[in-house]
């Protein structure tokens, strides 16, 4: 038996909507298979108003035992470093999640927001958000480099805008049976199992990304070309299970014929979502793309390039998945 807190700051409830569409195992699995007893969540959640600050007080003084405190949304702290901005049961968000992070066995942060700030911490953040403890890759955010939860480990981060639902279940389940020390981490907090691979392992347009066909508008067919070279796909460099663990179990940003953007490195949004960035590959002298995972040179990545495309089958410039 493992109880969870879920609380929400500055979120749009995208990682709840993907939690409640979870699959292997199910938010009821959860409940029914694995013995965990969600205390409290903001869209399933029984208590209102009094009873739930009487919960949350009950666990505060170690009444209800807490092992997992997970936490969607940015920390908001304005304005002012008031946190009012964001104000819950009666008090600024940030003061709960402070005293419930110190409290919990675990902390989890689930989504973008909460791991490192995402969008909302975009200058000149108005909200004065941050994540949990990172702000975007600098490590710190609102718990500080140091946080360490009572379990031995610091806050557990799923990134992702949203997360997948089976890397929120997975990683619960992990820590409500025991294995936490099975969890291995990077250097921001994500765990291996799931942010080791790329996004790109698994894409069913990787063909093309070697023969550097490109993908040149969406819904380009299906899977026709890469959407690298002109659509700004950031599946190379962006640690993620997306095409080996599909969404809804059956597809992909990739798949549909939509860039990855990267949402679940520490940058993101990239380049603070400055005009012409998005959907867009970013060039040097509008041909050679200026980040590749090619260690080569710009000129030998030319002339590989243009041989590649010579030597690439004429099918690859057909959508061979449509008759
Ligand atoms: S579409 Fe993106 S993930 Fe797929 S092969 Fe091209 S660059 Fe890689
Ligand atoms: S494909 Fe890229 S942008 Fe889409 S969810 Fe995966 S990592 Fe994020």
């Amino acid at each position: 038996m493992a109880t969870v807190l879920w609380l929400h700051g500055g979120a749009c409830n995208g990682n709840t909507m993907s939690f409640l569409n979870a699959e292997y195992p199910s938010v009821c699995d959860l409940v029914t298979d694995f013995g965990i007893e969600i205390l409290w969540h903001p869209s399933a959640g029984l208590e209102m108003g009094d009873q739930l600050k009487a919960l949350l007080k009950d666990i505060l003084d170690g009444k209800i035992p807490l092992d997992i405190f997970v936490f969607e949304g940015t920390v908001v702290q304005g304005p002012n470093g008031t946190g009012r901005y964001n104000m819950f049961a009666d008090r600024p968000m940030k003061d709960w999640v402070w005293d419930l992070a110190h409290t919990a066995k675990y902390v989890v942060a689930v989504g973008n927001c909460a791991c490192q700030g995402n969008i909302p911490a975009v200058p000149p953040n108005p909200t004065e958000s941050t994540g949990l403890q990172f702000h975007k890759t600098q490590k710190g955010g609102f718990l500080g480099a140091d946080f360490i939860s009572k379990g031995g480990l610091p806050v557990i981060n799923i990134p992702g805008c949203p997360a997948h639902y089976d890397w929120i279940t997975q990683v619960l389940v992990a820590l409500a049976v025991g294995r936490a020390g099975d969890l291995k981490l990077d250097e921001f907090n994500r765990p291996l199992t799931f942010f080791k691979t790329f996004s790109q392992t698994g894409c069913t347009r990787v063909q093309f990304h070697e023969w550097k066909i490109a993908s040149e508008e969406f819904g380009q067919g299906t899977r026709k070309g890469c959407l690298f070279y002109e659509l700004g796909c950031r599946g190379p460099m962006t640690h993620a299970p997306c095409n080996r663990i599909l969404w809804n179990g059956v597809s992909s940003k990739q798949r549909s014929g939509h860039p990855c953007i990267g949402c679940t490195e520490f940058q993101f949004p990239w380049f603070d979502l400055a005009p012409g960035t998005i959907f867009k590959t970013q060039k040097v002298a509008g041909v050679i793309p200026k980040e590749t995972v090619y260690e080569a040179d710009k000129f030998t990545y030319m002339i590989h390039a243009a041989a590649a495309r010579i030597a690439a089958p004429k099918w690859a410039e057909e959508d061979m998945f449509v008759v």
